[in-house]
């Protein structure tokens, strides 16, 4: 039986790489992959996942309205579908997530989504909360905070400054989003990590990577 898969956690906890990953693995065994990325982040011009370790893959861009049954179907018509991956899930809509379980149970295909939690207010995503609710397995990807702990928060900074109000979507600009633990994202110390982002690969996997990662192009 295909289960729902939710993987989470805070950012640059190394998810896009994961998806990645996962898609090499199934193309290697000829298998064939379908992936998603919501179109609410333009930040590579559209069309693909980009892990901050910079290797990337083509994608379909999803916008609110999208039948994801309907483009399933549309795609398993010519190849078949072995797997459907999905960046940036929280960004997906209650309906998409309704439409991921459909595409489980009535296909029995296998849905991975990979996605944030909690935004920088501490409040769920509507794609992360209903993930949460109808997802048959849930996973957490670790990242640690710059003093050790286990990040479980995402603070946004802008110029230098800790924000905590505003709107959940705020993609490019000047901000940054720095990972922390509960008690450094309640005092507000961003720590000398809050300047760059924390992998958590070491850089020969990530030059490992980049040797077997095959671009699919027939995904278009
Ligand atoms: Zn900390």
């Amino acid at each position: 039986m295909a289960q729902l898969y939710f993987r989470y956690s805070t950012m640059n906890a190394g998810k896009t790489l994961e998806l990645i990953k996962v898609a090499y693995n199934y193309e290697e065994r000829g298998k064939h992959v379908l992936t998603l990325t919501p179109s609410v982040d333009n930040r590579y011009g559209g069309g693909k996942v980009v892990s901050k370790a910079g290797i990337s893959r083509p994608a379909v861009m999803i916008d609110d309205e999208t039948n994801l049954i309907e483009l399933y179907l549309k795609v398993d018509a010519v190849t078949k579908v072995d797997c459907v991956l999905i960046d940036e899930g929280q960004f997906l809509k209650k309906h998409h997530v309704l439409q991921l379980t459909e595409i489980v149970d009535s296909f029995d295909t296998p849905v991975m989504v990979y996605g944030l939690k909690n935004d920088f207010r501490n409040e769920l995503f509507e794609g992360s909360y209903y993930l949460l609710v109808y997802a048959d397995k849930i996973e957490e990807i670790k990242t640690i905070c710059w003093c050790g702990r286990k990040a479980t928060m995402v603070a946004r900074v802008v110029d230098g400054k800790f924000i905590r109000t505003g709107n959940q979507i705020e993609i490019g600009g000047n901000d940054k989003y720095v990972s922390l633990c509960r008690k450094h994202y309640n005092d507000g110390r961003i720590g000398d990590e809050g300047t760059r982002p924390i992998y958590n690969v070491t850089n020969d996997e990530v030059a490992q990577m980049a040797e077997d990662v095959q671009v699919d192009d027939s995904i278009e």
